[in-house]
């Protein structure tokens, strides 16, 4: 029969190109075929039919906005190699193998955890979750990764990222399904807006290596309270097997208190006095803000130190880039070729922290791309200390959105929080807008420097005449930032349209 050309699955995996044939398909999804056969080699799972190629497994996900089964007709006409979906179209292709399960998200999933497992043994996952820095840790993981394999034969290619933010239920099954035998080392975010999310996500990556980077109030609509924070990621540490390595934050009580759960193998790390009480094996110390050029500080390894210099800004980075040193620590990569990997990393020149320099010499920091209490703080510390002494700082901010019933005293937060750091301006939109500007002026902000706005882009009508007077000038500097749905990064394009 046909079985002798079936290789065993591991033998596959290590002896060259991976691929899909109708018995993994069958195998991994649980589902049936319902019609047509398999006539193309099969390449590459997608979800979407205009980036379909010849070949391509297409599986047919229900969105908010629209749902791909109404793409299954399309798929085959791009020549797909197989559809998988709930329910299948009238008239079906005999050259289109068609495959119906019970539900294709999680089909999706089940397809990248049955590629994840191929690979048992020769490749290691590291996924990181958390309510800050999880894009940032993770490019770090995957600089010092790159940085360790740069001698083998593969090179970069034996290291697999998620793609950008891919790190829900559709994002992270669609970062891991690349997975090749090739690859050696994986890292993955995970990201969750409901409880029982990254149970699932942990349940496809099966990681060797997970990190709990921090707890912060965000999503509190989803979860309830900081502790439905704290419970959501610490499905990481629940969901992954024993003999898995825990990356744990000793600066978060939150975070310690979920790894205190569980007996395995731990790796703790710290930047703070009272997270060092703890024993971290991976720690910062002397920290030195070196403005522009990013933050110096003492990476400590088990017994081993050195001074590093990565070009990140604020604080708060230190401790990403703590984390990430604990998370190859963990790997087994050694402390040079981490310290390495670190001051090599590039940041991503998105929308978060972005510096440009507008006409004129204003330097804006546009981290439009997010924001929660912990990283709006973060991104206005980080900024106050940028320029020289006695320049001028504004910040214009847009709604953290998501908050539920603490939205008010969160925000009332931050608003004090931009007084008390010596902001000489604060523009605002939003609904909690007006909460802000009080909170402001209540700590001590002149009302006169404090405007609302209706939105973004109405934030120029002042910001423009006061760049034209030079009430702002070359070196001073504009924090943009609020939540996705505010679009903060209109009021950019607004600035770079009217200079
Ligand atoms: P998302 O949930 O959108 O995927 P993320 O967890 O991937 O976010 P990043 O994209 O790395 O986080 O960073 C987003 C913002 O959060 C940064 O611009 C920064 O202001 C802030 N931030 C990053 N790391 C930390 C941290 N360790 N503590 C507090 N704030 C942080
Ligand atoms: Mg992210």
């Amino acid at each position: 029969g046909t079985e002798k050309h079936f290789f065993d699955d591991r033998q596959e995996a290590t002896n060259g190109l991976l691929h899909w044939n109708e018995r993994h398909l069958l195998a991994a999804t649980s589902g049936k075929v319902a019609g047509g056969t398999l006539c193309r080699v099969l390449a590459s799972v997608c979800t979407d039919s205009r980036q379909l190629r010849p070949g391509d497994i297409f599986v047919a996900l229900k969105g908010e906005a629209f749902d791909g089964h109404q793409y299954i007709e399309a798929a085959a006409e791009q020549r797909a190699g197989a559809i998988v979906a709930e329910w299948m179209p009238p008239r079906m292709r005999p050259e289109v193998l068609y495959i119906e399960v019970k539900d294709s998200l999680r089909a999706l999933g089940d397809l990248a955890a049955y590629r994840r497992r191929l690979l048992n043994g020769t490749i290691k996952v590291a996924a990181i979750t958390g309510s800050s820095g999880k894009t940032t840790v993770k490019e770090m993981v995957a600089s010092i990764f790159a940085e360790a394999l740069q001698g083998s034969r593969t090179g970069m290619d034996a290291v697999l990222k998620t793609r950008g933010n891919f790190n829900n239920l559709v994002g992270l099954p669609l970062s891991l399904l690349p997975l090749e035998a090739g690859h050696r080392l994986a890292v993955v975010e995970m990201g969750m807006n409901v409880p029982g999310e990254i149970a699932r996500l942990v349940a496809i990556a099966d990681p060797d290596i997970g990190c709990i980077n921090n707890v912060h109030p965000a999503h509190l609509q989803g979860l309830g309270s900081l502790a439905g924070v704290a419970a959501a990621k610490g499905e990481l540490f629940a969901g992954m097997r024993p003999e898995a390595v825990r990356v744990v934050n000793l600066d978060d009580p939150h975070v310690r208190a979920q790894a205190k759960k569980f007996a395995g193998e731990q790796i703790g790390f710290a930047v703070t006095p009272s997270g060092r009480k703890f024993g971290p094996q991976v720690r910062a110390t002397r920290p030195d803000n070196l403005g522009e050029q990013g933050m110096r500080f003492t990476l400590h390894i088990e017994g081993w130190r050195a001074r590093v210099t990565v070009p990140v800004f604020g604080a708060h980075n230190v401790s990403n880039c703590v984390a990430a040193a604990a998370i190859a620590h963990a790997a087994g990569i050694g402390p040079e070729v981490i310290a390495q990997g670190l001051q090599r990393y590039a940041p991503s020149v998105d929308k978060r922290l972005a510096v440009t320099e507008l006409p004129g010499g204003l330097k804006v920091v546009n981290d439009a791309y997010n924001a929660n209490p912990a990283s709006m703080a973060a991104g206005l510390r980080t900024v106050a200390a940028f320029g020289h002494r006695g320049c001028r700082h504004l910040a214009a901010l847009g709604d953290m959105l998501e908050l539920g019933a603490a939205s008010e005293d969160l925000h009332a937060g931050i608003g004090a929080l931009v007084a008390s750091l010596g902001y000489d301006f604060l523009a605002l939109t939003g609904m909690q807008a007006t909460v802000m500007a009080r909170a402001a002026s209540a700590a001590g902000m002149k009302e006169e420097n404090i405007r609302v706005f209706a939105n973004p882009r109405a934030m120029a009508d002042w910001i423009y005449p006061m760049l034209a007077r030079g009430d702002l000038a070359a070196g001073d500097w504009l924090l943009i930032k609020g939540s996705r749905g505010m679009r903060m990064e209109q009021l950019l394009d607004e600035l770079e349209q009217r200079l």
